[in-house]
Order: structure tokens, then C-alpha cells, then sequence
């Protein structure tokens, strides 16, 4: 076991699956101390019998009244957060003539307006670390480019980007780095529905050089490598896992 992030105060935000799942993962068999928001009571059971002592939260993210008793009580229990990871997101397929104001609206929240909140409310208490700290959000190689019948998802996707690098600049004389993950079309309940058809499965792998999905675990490795203090002059930037897809 690779101990890097010994003691390391972590918060996922989102860690009931996916991406977020495995980022607390690893972080816990890295030696980070964990603290974790999932959705449901359920994922909550589950995440705590898997990683004894993490402290773990069901939170919704559009519940903006809770956020900040939610974040106390987490930050508490650590003594603080030296990184924080947003992992909280939903997709949306459809053709945007099609799409309506209220799935917009929910999509923006989550991704968006979401992540922007949680981020200006652990900034104070990652400014108290004394270890190099770090918020990490996971936007999207859509944050990048774009994507037919996507347009919501790449437009939440473009503006955390635009956050980060604004915040970035705002925060970098404070000591608190911001960056964000781009991640490829990944293995996860987000892209389950539309990669059980084998028909887009097989148009999304062709647009994909090194010819395959990713996995959550290799995603995670950058997500923890950014919120480490081994990323100690890196802020301001959308790093894309996506096996080359950016890079075409
Ligand atoms: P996922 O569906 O497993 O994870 C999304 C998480 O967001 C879930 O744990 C879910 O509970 C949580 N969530 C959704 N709505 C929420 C709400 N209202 N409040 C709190 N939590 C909520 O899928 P994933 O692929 O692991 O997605 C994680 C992030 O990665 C998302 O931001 C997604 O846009 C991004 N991403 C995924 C891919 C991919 O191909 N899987 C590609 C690029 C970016």
C-alpha cells in the first residue's frame, strides 16, 4: 500500500459512485483521512462499511440551506479539509432544440452553480491548511470542446472551467491551488445508459484514439494527484484524462 496521502484531510463531495467512489478509494488506501456527501442513505451504509471512520454525509447538492451545516459538521470532524473534491454531476443527451428550461436548469445546478457554491464555501477553511491545499472539480474533456446533442452538458462543463481558472487567479497569492479534471468518456453509472446500446458504445470508442473507455480508478489517480501537495505549482488548469480524445 502507497501511503502518500497519510493524514492528508480529504473531502469528496459526491462519492457514492462512480468517479467519486473511486477517488475515495484510493484515497483511503493512500492513508487520507476522509470525509464524504453522498445522495442517499444507502450509499452512506455502504461507503462506511467500506472505509471505516471515513465521515460521511447524505447531501443534495441543489439543498443550498444545508451546505454550510453539512461542510461544519464534516470539517469538524477532521480538523479541517486540506483538499476538497467535487464529484457531484448528471449528463444530458438531447438534441438542444429539444431540450427543455427545467432540465437546463437541474443540470446547471448540479454541475454548475453546485460545484461554484461548495467551492466558495470550503475556500476559508482551505485557506487554514498549512499543507499545500487544493480543490479539485470534475469538469469534462466537453469542457473543452463540443458535443452534438450536448450542448448543457458542455456549456456546465465550459464554465467550471472559467471558474477555476478565475478562482485560481483570485486564490493563488492565497495559497489554496484550484483546478479542475477533464475526464474522458468513463465506465460509471453516468454513461450506462447510453453505452448498454452497442451501437453508440461503438461510435464513442471510435472518437476515442487509444480506442477504449476509461476506468474510474484512472481518473482517480489524477484527481488525487492534483489534491496532493506532490501538485504544489499546479492551479488554474483543466487536466483531460480521456485516452487522447482532446488531443485529435
Ligand atoms: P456517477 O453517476 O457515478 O456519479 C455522479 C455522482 O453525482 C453520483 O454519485 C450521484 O449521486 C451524484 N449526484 C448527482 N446528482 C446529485 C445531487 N443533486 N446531489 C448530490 N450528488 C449528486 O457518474 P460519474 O461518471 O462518476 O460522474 C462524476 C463526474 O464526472 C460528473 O461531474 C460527470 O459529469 C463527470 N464526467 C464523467 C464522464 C464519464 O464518461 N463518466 C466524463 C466526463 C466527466
Amino acid at each position: 500500500m502507497t501511503e502518500e496521502l497519510a493524514g492528508r484531510r480529504i473531502l469528496v463531495v459526491g462519492a457514492g459512485s462512480g468517479i467519486g467512489l473511486a477517488t475515495a478509494r484510493l484515497a483511503a488506501a493512500r492513508g487520507a483521512r476522509l470525509a464524504a456527501t453522498v445522495l442517499t442513505a444507502a450509499e452512506r451504509a455502504a461507503l462506511s462499511a467500506e472505509i471505516p471512520g471515513i465521515a460521511c454525509e447524505p447531501y443534495d447538492v441543489t439543498d443550498r440551506d444545508r451546505l454550510q451545516p453539512v461542510l461544519d459538521g464534516l470539517a469538524a470532524r477532521l480538523g479541517g479539509f486540506d483538499a476538497v473534491v467535487y464529484c457531484a454531476g448528471i449528463a444530458l443527451r438531447t438534441d438542444y432544440g429539444a431540450m427543455t428550461d427545467a432540465q437546463w436548469d437541474r443540470l446547471m445546478e448540479i454541475n454548475l452553480t453546485g460545484g461554484a457554491r461548495v467551492l466558495r464555501a470550503v475556500l476559508p477553511v482551505l485557506q487554514q491548511s498549512r499543507d499545500t491545499p487544493g480543490f479539485v472539480v470534475i469538469s469534462s474533456q466537453l469542457g473543452t470542446v463540443g458535443f452534438r446533442a450536448g450542448a448543457a452538458y458542455a456549456a456546465s462543463k465550459w464554465a467550471l472551467n472559467g471558474l477555476v481558472a478565475s478562482v485560481a487567479l483570485e486564490y493563488a497569492p492565497l495559497g489554496v491551488r484550484v483546478n479542475a479534471v477533464g475526464p474522458g468518456p468513463t465506465d460509471t453509472p453516468l454513461t450506462a445508459p447510453s453505452l448498454s446500446n452497442p451501437v453508440v458504445r461503438a461510435e464513442m470508442t471510435a472518437a476515442i484514439p487509444m480506442g477504449r473507455y476509461g476506468q474510474p480508478p484512472e481518473i482517480a489517480e489524477v484527481i488525487l494527484f492534483l489534491a496532493s501537495a506532490r501538485a504544489s505549482f499546479v492551479t488554474g488548469q483543466c487536466w483531460c484524462v480521456d485516452g487522447g480524445y482532446t488531443a485529435r
